[in-house]
């Protein structure tokens, strides 16, 4: 049983990065007919908002991407207290006093000999009366996992062969002085107790990966499949790290975003198939396979994400948009082909507004000085409205004839005349949807 789970901090809203972790997730456990778990790794307290807890489930009801089972950190602490004790008991879990000043001092001075800085383990050589004078000096400690110095090695779903030498690594924190627990710790115990197979996550997690396989073990639990897909960068390749606040999930909806056209983006951003759209998510896992991802930084242009929403408007049928078109007040008989003419020239659903707009009121002509006089003998020529499906080849070949104009000369005044916008549905299918012609004066 393929069981796999997306486990976001709630402390902020989610971003690209995050969706690109969700949804292998996500994809994994449909193609194997698994279960799909959101965890919410709120075991920072401070940080942590309910807000974000909401506003993370919105988002991914938004694209669908549903979960089996909901599972919250702060509900399972004494999970990770008796872990915990577990790892006293096995002499894999010691008290450390260091304050973060000493700490850095520590590092500056490995730095300065030209030695890698690790954590130099101090704390162990403490008697019991040292710590309780420590301790009662400066608090509680903190709590670090000694890790056996061995070479930890695994086959990486994405990277392939790994193989970290634990000495390289700091014992790693896993309860803090103030008594909270860290992700570390707290991912690793539910990661065993949930019984999740397959961890997929950014490979800023590789280190973590290491020490967690150590801790599980330590813990007996069995490992799981871990794979680390590389880290989204901007189209030049320029770290996203400060701007994913502006490439949140929400944005992207507030600006007209269909979710399978960032899905399916997504689903192929650095692998070495082509992306590719797709209309449903079933048909995203069916074709999913991690291991066609590469572990080179992949680019990510957002701009990619609109003409991929036009193509998924394009082939929208209107019963999946009646609703919102009959929000624009476009009346019952006309909205059907409204939408026929109108939806292979929307980028998105936004633009529907000003070209209804356009249809009910008129548009405000554009009208350049040196055709100013040909328009003016054109609009003579056009008859008051209703228009129909002829209206447009009548009117041109008539002006055709009292002026002699012919291509762009002849079509382009009078489109920008007609509808202000250089740009738009086939002037054919869209007289007919004209009310009003404000340039016929
Ligand atoms: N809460 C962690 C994060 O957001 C989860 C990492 C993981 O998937 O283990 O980075």
């Amino acid at each position: 049983m393929t069981i796999t789970r997306f486990a976001p901090s709630p402390t902020g809203f989610l971003h690209v990065g995050n969706l690109r972790t969700a949804l292998m997730n996500y994809l994994i456990a449909r193609k194997a007919g698994g279960t799909f778990i959101l965890r919410i790794d709120d075991t920072d307290p401070e940080r942590s908002k309910q807000e974000y807890v909401d506003a993370i489930q919105h988002d991914l009801e938004w694209l669908g991407l549903t979960w089996d089972r909901m599972e919250r950190q702060s509900e399972r602490l004494d999970r990770y207290a008796a872990a915990a004790d577990a790892l006293r008991d096995k002499a894999r879990f010691y008290e450390a006093f260091e304050t973060p000043v000493e700490l850095d001092l520590k590092r500056k001075k490995q730095l300065n000999m030209g030695k890698p800085p690790v954590y130099d383990r101090a704390a162990l050589t403490l008697s019991d009366d040292e710590k309780d004078a420590l301790r009662a000096e400066r608090g509680n400690g903190v709590w670090r996992f000694q890790l056996d110095h061995a070479r930890i090695e695994w086959t990486d779903g994405i990277l392939g062969d790994i193989s970290i030498d634990a000495a390289s690594v700091s014992d790693p924190v896993l309860i803090r002085g103030d008594g909270q627990v860290l992700y570390t710790l707290a991912s690793v115990v539910d990661d065993t107790e949930m019984g999740v197979t397959h961890v997929v996550r950014g490979s800023d997690h590789v280190t973590n990966t290491a020490t967690q396989i150590q801790i599980i073990e330590a813990l007996g639990g069995s490992i799981t499949t871990f794979a680390h897909h590389s880290l989204l960068t901007g189209p030049q390749g320029e770290s996203l790290s400060k701007r994913l606040g502006s490439l949140s999930l929400r944005d992207f909806r507030e600006q007209g975003v269909e979710p399978m056209a960032l899905l399916s983006l997504l689903a192929r951003l650095g692998s070495s198939d082509p992306v590719e759209l797709r209309g449903s998510l079933e048909e995203l896992a069916e074709h999913f396979e991690p291991a066609r991802f590469g572990s080179a930084p992949t680019k990510f242009d957002q701009a990619d994400l609109f003409p991929l929403t036009a193509r998924v408007l394009h082939e929208r049928p209107f019963e999946d948009v009646s609703g919102e078109i009959a929000g624009l007040g476009v009346p019952d008989d006309i909205a059907p082909k409204f939408w026929e003419v109108m939806r292979a020239n929307v980028t998105t659903m936004a633009d529907l507004a000003p070209w209804w707009e356009i249809c009910r009121d008129g548009a405000e002509p554009i009208i350049a000085e040196e055709d100013a006089e040909f328009v003016r003998e054109a609009m003579a020529l056009l008859p008051d409205a209703p228009f129909d499906a002829e209206t447009w080849s009548a009117w041109t070949s008539a002006v055709k004839d009292a002026t002699g104009r012919k291509g762009k000369g002849l079509f382009m005044p009078l489109r920008l005349a007609v509808t202000g916008q250089a740009r738009g549905p086939d002037m054919g299918s869209l007289m007919p949807l004209l009310h009003v012609v404000r340039a016929k004066g």
